[in-house]
C-alpha cells in the first residue's frame, strides 16, 4: 500500500496509508494551504480566513470586500497550485514568536485572529508553504508533488466563523485525489448532485425562493410549489384522519410560561426566537413545537381511560433559530410547518400505537415511492445533563421499551447516543439527501415528562386519576424538508397526482384549434385535472421543448386530425414517441395514474 509523509500540528512526521481517510484529509489540507499561498501570489493585499479540509474536500476563506475572487479565476489559481506542485514543494514546520507572526500579517485581521488563537508560550505553530505561512492546527500532507488531480469548485459567501454578527468572507471550495479517475468520478457525482439539488430545481421549476434580504430561512412558497404542498396537506390529512386522528388549529404565539414549563425554555432555548415582551408583563413566544399547543386541546376536557388513545394531529408551523451557515433551501428553514401529531396513550398502549404509527409512516412512504430509509433509535446522552431531562429510569424505561417495540416489529435500526430529544428517546427516519447528507424526516417520540410537568389525567377504570403518556410523531415531517426531499428524488419531474402542472395542451394553431384546445381544458378542469392551454404565439417546438424543460408529466398536441376525430396526441414526459387516443382514452389514463398511488 502506497504511504505518504504525513505532519502533525506538532511538527512531527509520520507515515500513513495514502488512501485511508486520514490520507485524503491531509492531501485535503496541504491543497488548502496551497490554494492559500495562491491567492495571496495572485491577489495583493487579499486577507485570508481559515483554510480547511473535511470530508467533502477543502475551502479556503478570503476577503470578500476589497478583492472579489470569481470562478472565472479558478484555471489561473489551479495553474499557480499546479506550478508549486512541479517544483516540488515542502510544507516546513516553524515556531514564530508571536509578534513576528502577527507583523508578518498586520493588515488582515483575520490572520491576525487566527495567530493570536493559536499561540502557545508566546509562540506560535505554524506551516510554512514557500513564503506563506498558516497555523499548524491539523495533519497536512509534508511534500506538495502530488497534488496534481485538483479542482476549484465554488466560491460562495461564508460568515467568519460561521457567525452571522461577523463580516462575510468568500469562501472557495475545491476538491482533490491522488488519483485522476477518483477525480473525475467525483466531479461526476457533484455533477450529479447538483443536478438533483432541490434549490437549482426549485428554481428551475418557480416553485419556492428564499431572499436573505428578506428574511434568510424564511421561504416563499410560489403558486406551483404551493399546489404540491397543497395536495400533499391534503393527502396526509385524509390519511390521518382516517387513522383515527383529529385535526386541530392552535395558535403560533404562546404565552411564554408554557415554555418554562415544558422545559423548552431550559434546554431548547438557543433553537428558539426571542421572546415578544409586550410591554404589560405578557412574554409572547413564537413555538419551536407544538406540543405545548396539543396538550392544551388534551386538558381542556376532563379525560376518561375509553378517549385514549386520543390523537392530536395539526400542520402546525413554528420557528427555529438555526444557524444562519446551517439554513439551506427548504432542507433546513427557520419557519416551517410540520405534520405534527401527539397521541396521548395509557402505559399498556404505548406498543400498539408505536406499530400503528409506523405503520402509517411506511405505507405514506409507499405511496411517495421513498424506498431509501433507515431506523435511527435516537438515545440520550447520560453524560450531556444540561441537554437531558434527569430522570434516569424514566430514559431507561421509555429507551428499552422503544427497542422492545422496534424488536417486535422485526426491523433492523442503528441506535445514536445524543440524538434523542430533551424530554424523551426516538425513532428517527433517516433519508439520504441529494448531497448525501443524513437527514431526519419522519420521527416517533416517547415522552414520560410533558405529561408530568403540565399535570395530565385520565380518569382509569377503577375511577381514579393516572397519567397518560404521550408520543410525539411527525410522518412527512415538515412540509419543508419534505418538499425538498420529494424534489430530489424525483429530480423535479414529480408524479401526476403530485404534478403542478398535469397537463399542457398546444393547439398546432391558435385560430384553428385553440377553441378545442380550450373545450378539452374545459372537460379535464370538471374532472380536477390541472391542465394549462398554452395559447402563445411561438413555435410549437418550443411549446413542447418548454414543457418537458418545466416536466410536466402530460404534453397534448392537437391539429386538424385531433379535432376531427375528437382526439389528442399525448407524449408522456421523458418520452420521444406521440401517441394519438381519443379523448375518453386519455381521460381514463390520466385519472388512472393520478389515482395510482396506492392507498389502503
Ligand atoms: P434536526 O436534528 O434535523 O434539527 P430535530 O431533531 O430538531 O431535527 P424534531 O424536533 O424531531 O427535529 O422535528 C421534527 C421534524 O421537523 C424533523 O423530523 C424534521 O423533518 C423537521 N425539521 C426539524 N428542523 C427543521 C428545519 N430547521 N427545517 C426544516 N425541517 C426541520
Ligand atoms: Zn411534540
Amino acid at each position: 500500500m502506497a504511504q505518504v509523509a504525513v505532519m502533525s500540528p506538532d511538527g512531527s512526521v509520520k507515515k500513513i496509508d495514502r488512501d485511508s481517510q486520514e490520507g485524503l484529509e491531509a492531501l485535503r489540507k496541504l491543497s488548502a494551504l496551497m490554494l492559500k499561498a495562491a491567492l495571496k501570489q495572485e491577489f495583493k493585499g487579499i486577507r485570508l480566513g481559515e483554510a480547511v479540509a473535511d470530508e467533502d474536500g477543502f475551502h479556503v476563506d478570503s476577503d470578500k470586500d476589497n478583492q472579489q475572487v470569481s470562478a472565472d479565476e479558478f484555471p489561473a489559481l489551479e495553474d499557480v497550485i499546479k506550478g508549486m506542485a512541479k517544483n516540488d514543494v515542502k510544507v516546513e514546520f516553524v515556531e514564530v514568536p508571536v509578534d513576528e507572526a502577527l507583523a508578518e500579517v498586520k493588515d488582515d485581521r483575520f490572520s491576525t485572529e487566527l495567530i493570536n488563537e493559536n499561540a502557545k508560550d508566546g509562540k506560535v505553530a505554524m506551516y510554512q508553504l514557500g513564503d506563506v505561512k498558516a497555523v499548524a492546527d491539523d495533519d497536512i500532507l509534508l511534500y506538495g508533488n502530488v497534488v496534481k488531480n485538483l479542482r476549484l469548485l465554488s466560491v460562495a459567501g461564508a460568515y467568519w466563523k460561521g457567525m452571522s454578527s461577523n463580516p462575510m468572507l468568500q469562501r472557495i471550495y475545491g476538491t482533490v485525489f491522488y488519483k485522476k479517475d477518483a477525480l473525475e468520478d467525483d466531479l461526476k457525482k457533484r455533477q450529479e448532485a447538483k443536478e438533483r439539488d432541490h434549490r437549482v430545481i426549485g428554481n428551475q421549476l418557480d416553485l419556492f425562493f428564499v431572499d436573505p434580504k428578506v428574511g434568510a430561512g424564511l421561504p416563499y412558497w410560489l403558486p406551483k410549489g404551493a399546489t404540491i404542498r397543497r395536495t400533499i396537506e391534503r393527502y396526509i390529512i385524509d390519511r390521518e384522519v382516517a387513522d383515527g386522528y383529529q385535526h386541530v388549529y392552535t395558535p403560533v404565539l404562546m404565552n411564554l410560561d408554557a415554555y418554562k414549563t415544558s422545559g423548552h425554555w431550559e434546554h431548547y432555548r438557543d433553537d428558539m426566537f426571542p421572546p415578544m415582551d409586550m410591554g404589560d408583563g405578557e412574554m409572547l413566544e413564537l413555538r419551536p413545537m407544538n406540543c405545548p399547543s396539543h396538550i392544551q386541546v388534551y386538558k381542556h376536557h376532563i379525560r376518561s381511560y375509553r378517549d385514549l388513545p386520543l390523537r392530536i394531529a395539526e400542520l402546525g408551523m413554528m420557528h427555529r433559530y438555526e444557524k444562519s451557515g446551517a439554513l439551506s433551501g427548504l432542507q433546513r428553514v427557520r419557519e416551517m410547518t410540520l405534520n405534527d401529531g401527539h397521541t396521548f396513550v395509557t402505559l399498556d398502549q404505548i406498543r400498539s400505537e408505536f406499530a400503528k404509527i409506523l405503520k402509517l409512516i411506511m405505507s405514506v412512504y409507499e405511496d411517495f415511492d421513498i424506498t431509501d430509509y433507515s431506523f435511527r433509535l435516537s438515545l440520550r446522552d447520560p453524560k450531556n445533563v444540561k441537554k437531558y431531562y434527569a430522570n434516569d429510569e424514566m430514559w431507561e424505561k421509555s429507551q428499552s421499551m422503544l427497542k422492545s417495540a422496534m424488536d417486535d416489529l422485526n426491523l433492523d435500526y442503528y441506535e445514536a447516543e445524543g440524538e434523542a430529544a430533551f424530554y424523551g428517546p426516538k425513532l428517527d427516519i433517516q433519508t439520504k439527501t441529494a448531497l448525501g447528507n443524513d437527514e431526519t424526516m419522519s420521527t416517533i417520540q416517547l415522552d414520560f415528562m410533558l405529561p408530568e410537568r403540565f399535570g395530565l389525567s385520565y380518569v382509569g377504570q377503577d375511577g381514579k386519576e393516572h397519567q397518560p403518556v404521550m408520543i410525539h410523531r411527525g410522518v412527512v415531517g415538515t412540509m419543508e424538508r419534505f418538499m425538498a426531499y420529494l424534489t430530489e428524488i424525483y429530480k423535479g419531474a414529480f408524479p401526476t397526482w403530485l404534478a403542478p402542472e398535469q397537463v399542457h395542451i398546444i393547439p398546432v394553431n391558435e385560430e384553428a384549434h385553440g377553441e378545442y384546445a380550450d373545450d378539452l381544458a374545459k372537460k379535464m378542469k370538471a374532472a380536477n385535472i390541472r391542465v394549462n392551454v398554452d395559447h402563445r404565439n411561438e413555435k410549437m417546438g418550443y411549446k413542447i421543448r418548454e414543457a418537458q424543460t418545466q416536466k410536466v408529466p402530460y404534453t397534448l398536441v392537437v391539429g386538424d386530425d385531433e379535432k376531427n376525430n375528437n382526439g389528442v396526441s399525448v407524449r408522456k414526459y421523458g418520452e420521444k414517441e406521440q401517441n394519438e387516443m381519443s379523448q375518453e382514452a386519455f381521460m381514463n389514463e390520466i385519472l388512472e395514474d393520478i389515482a395510482s398511488y396506492s392507498r389502503e
